[in-house]
Parts: C-alpha cells; structure tokens; sequence
C-alpha cells in the first residue's frame, strides 16, 4: 500500500479569516492537502474542531493576519470585512477576499487595500460548500485583480475550488459571479412556474424533473447564439424561432396558468419585455432585443 506524504515545508501557508459554512469547508481542503493553516474566526468556538486536528487558530484577527503573508477572507460580507480587517497592518501582504461583494465594492477593496501596502486579489465562488475540495463536483472561483498575487498562489488557491481568472479589474470577478448567479435565479423562477403549473394534476414531480433538466440543458445552448448576435449587432442573425412567433405563443402560456390556477407573476416581467421590442420593430429578431430593454 502506498502513503500519501504531504510535507508541509513545501506547501505555502495560509491564513484564514471567518469559518461560516465556507471558511470551514475552505479551512478543511488547504488542510487536508497539507498547508500549514491559521485561521481566525469571531466566535472562537467554531474554530474548536479545526484546533484538534492541528490548525493555527489566532485569538485575533491582527494575530492571523501577521501569521502568514498569504491571507484569505470568507466573511459574511463587506461591512464584517471592514470590521474585522479595521485598523489591521496589511502592508506587504497578499489578500484574497472571497466574501461576496458587488463589482463596485471589490474595486474599492482592492483601493483601500493598495492604500495600506497589500496586493489584492477579488473572488467570486461558484461553488457551495459540499463541492469545496471536491474537483469532480466542478467548484470554481473567478478572481480578479492582481495578476502577479494570482500566478503565485494558483497551486494553493487550486486546492479548495478550480480558478478561473477573469481580468485585473478587480470587479470583473464579483461582476462574472453575479452575472451567473442572476441567470440561474431566472432559470429557478421558470422551474417553480413549471412545478406550480402541474402541481394539482397526477403528475409526479419526480417525473416533471427529468424533463425539466433536460430542456432547459437544450436551451442553454441559446447563449452562444445570443452572444454572437450581440457581436453582430444583427439580432436576426441564425434565428429560430423569431419574436413575433414567441409572442404570439406567450397567450397560451399565460391561459394554461389561468387554467391551472397558478399566477404567472414570475412570467409576465418577460413577457411584458418580449411584447415591448415587438411593438419596437423588433419582430423578425430572436430574444436578443430584450436586453437592449434592459439597459438604462
Ligand atoms: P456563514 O453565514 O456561514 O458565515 C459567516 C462568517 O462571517 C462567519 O465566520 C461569521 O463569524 C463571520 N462574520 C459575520 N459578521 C462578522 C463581523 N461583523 N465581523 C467578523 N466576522 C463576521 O457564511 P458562509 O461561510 O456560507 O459565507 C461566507 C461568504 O462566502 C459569503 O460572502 C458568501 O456569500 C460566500 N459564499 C457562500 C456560499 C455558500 O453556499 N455558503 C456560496 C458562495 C459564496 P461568526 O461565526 O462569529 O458568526
């Protein structure tokens, strides 16, 4: 049988600041493959089960910020971060805040941690915390900002979540963790429609969701063709279904809700948009128009 010898001299050090449901699935994987570990949480008692198995754990924040060069963050959000990180000496540290945050509020992080002598790397963690540590169930991170800081930890930022490097905006991770997380809450809006629209007939949820997964796999095949006509700026370029055809068919979505005494509140934000670039002109293009709408 052969045993896996991790040497920690090899393995960078890191210290961790906040163990919520993410710090502590982040804390177990930087152990688990070896990295000396310092963490620091505000309710000491969430870092107990960690100091069993040989973690640094710092009575204070100033404490595990000195500790290490290379410094992560996972708090809860940007308010607790100023807190915790408030009147802290972070020059000539490397910091990787992986609290979610808006484009904006990473951009002025990553400001006021230029001010006080850091590099600053921004995160945004498509994952959660049953998928940290775990490559086969394809967690990632997008970060943003420093370049230099991300090439020089990669190996180590790759051990809790794959990581996707999006620009030296520091925003740009925030705005890529927000654009997806904005689609997929569109895409949980379209599968409570559905489940609502059979739930009072002999259908088995257990049988709707196949075909829910399924379909809405198809469909997702649409964003390339979107981001093309974008490109283009011709929204009828390779359509399949045009505007008029879709909206002429919205009636039927709306009356099988009515039949089915379901409210199609979640729908008609849409639909509405659809019915709009229709009335602009807008009928031989695919969807692509809507977001033109959106726009302000
Ligand atoms: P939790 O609510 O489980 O933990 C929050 C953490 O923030 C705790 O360590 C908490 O400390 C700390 N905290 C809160 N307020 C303060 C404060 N004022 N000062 C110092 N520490 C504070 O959240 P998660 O761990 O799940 O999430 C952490 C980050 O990761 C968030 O930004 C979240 O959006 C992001 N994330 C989470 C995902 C998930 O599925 N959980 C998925 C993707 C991103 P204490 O223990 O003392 O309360």
């Amino acid at each position: 049988m052969t045993q896996n010898i991790v040497d920690p001299a090899s393995k960078t050090p890191v210290t961790l600041l906040g163990l919520g449901a993410m710090g502590t699935a982040l804390a177990r994987a930087w152990l688990a493959a070896g990295h000396p570990l310092t963490v620091w949480n505000r309710t000491p008692a969430r870092a107990e089960p960690l100091a069993a198995r040989g973690t640094g754990v710092a009575a204070t924040a100033a404490e595990a910020v000195a500790a290490n060069r290379l410094l992560v963050v996972c708090l809860l959000d940007d308010a607790s971060v100023d807190e915790a990180l408030d009147g802290i000496d972070l020059a000539g540290k490397d910091l990787v805040n992986l609290t979610t945050s808006t484009p904006g509020r990473a951009r002025a992080r990553a400001e006021w941690a230029r001010d006080r002598g850091a590099r600053y790397l921004d995160g945004g963690i498509m994952a959660v915390p049953p998928m940290i540590g775990t490559p086969a169930a394809g967690p990632y991170v997008f970060y943003s900002g420093s370049r230099e800081l991300f090439e020089e930890h990669r190996d180590t930022l790759a051990v809790p979540a794959g990581t996707t490097y999006v620009g030296a905006d520091a925003g740009f991770a925030a705005l890529h963790d927000v654009a997806l997380l904005s689609a997929m809450y569109g895409m949980f809006a379209g599968v409570a429609h559905a489940f609502a629209l059979v739930r009072k007939e002999s259908v088995a949820p257990a049988d709707l969701a196949p075909l829910l997964t399924s379909w809405i796999g198809a469909m997702a095949g649409s964003a390339a063709r979107t981001a093309e006509q974008l490109e283009s700026g011709d929204y009828t370029q390779g359509v399949v279904s045009n505007l008029a055809m879709q909206v002429a068919g919205t009636s039927t979505l709306l009356r099988t809700a009515e039949e089915q005494g379901v409210s199609a509140e979640l729908l008609t934000p849409y639909l509405a948009l659809m019915e709009r670039r229709l009335a602009e002109g807008g009928g031989a293009e695919d969807l692509t128009g809507v977001i033109d709408l959106l726009r302000r």
